[in-house]
């Protein structure tokens, strides 16, 4: 999506760690109008009219799956980083290891929100190592439901996770790409 790639190139920033900040229009202040734009994009990519229900994982999905799910017409339901370790019966729960804090959590979903009649397309901010996506995906497993595929906004294609989920054959739709980058050049495939 040239819009999307051209806004990365000028406000992004590349952190040690291959993390890439993009907080002034992605995932802290948010730009709703470009944001709009990568919803528009998402549905294109995904005009299939089963999808029920978009699901995503807190915090910096959560925005991005709202804008979108109006072009989709379904509710959106966020897994959510649980600090509990006492999970009832009522939730499904996996584990994800956090790219950007290094740390694992309990990702809980409650059970009225996701079942066996579900189509499920999966949003999130970005994809790296593929942790956070398996999670959502080990979630919608586990409630029996189908999904219909992932959208993600910046995969870094650098790492292991778009191959992963490709190879597993879910229908992985990424908005940008990234090949290589550094401290002073970014790269899209
Ligand atoms: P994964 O689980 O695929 O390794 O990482 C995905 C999650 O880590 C995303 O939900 C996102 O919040 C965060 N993340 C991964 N890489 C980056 C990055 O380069 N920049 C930012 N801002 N977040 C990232």
């Amino acid at each position: 999506m040239e819009l999307l790639k051209e806004r990365i190139l000028k406000d992004g920033l590349v952190k040690p760690g291959n993390v890439l900040k993009v907080d002034s229009f992605l995932n802290h202040q948010m730009d709703i109008d470009l944001i709009n734009e990568i919803g528009k994009e998402f549905r294109r990519r995904f005009p299939s009219d089963k999808i029920t229900k978009i699901l995503t994982i807190e915090a910096s999905g959560i925005g991005i799956a709202c804008i979108a799910a109006q072009y989709f017409n379904v509710p959106v339901v966020f897994a959510k980083k649980s600090q509990s370790i006492n999970l009832d019966g009522d939730i499904y729960s996996t584990k994800v290891e956090s790219f950007t804090h290094k740390k694992v959590y309990d990702v809980i979903l409650s059970k009225k929100f996701l079942d066996s009649n579900d189509h499920v397309l999966v949003i999130d901010d970005f994809l790296a190592n593929g942790c956070a996506l398996m999670g959502l995906i080990d979630l919608i497993h586990k409630a029996g439901a189908t999904i219909e595929g992932a959208g993600i906004v910046i995969e870094k294609g650098f790492q292991q996770g778009g191959d992963m989920i490709r190879e597993k054959g879910i229908h992985l739709e990424s908005l940008a790409i990234i090949k290589s980058m550094t401290d002073t050049s970014l790269e899209f495939e």
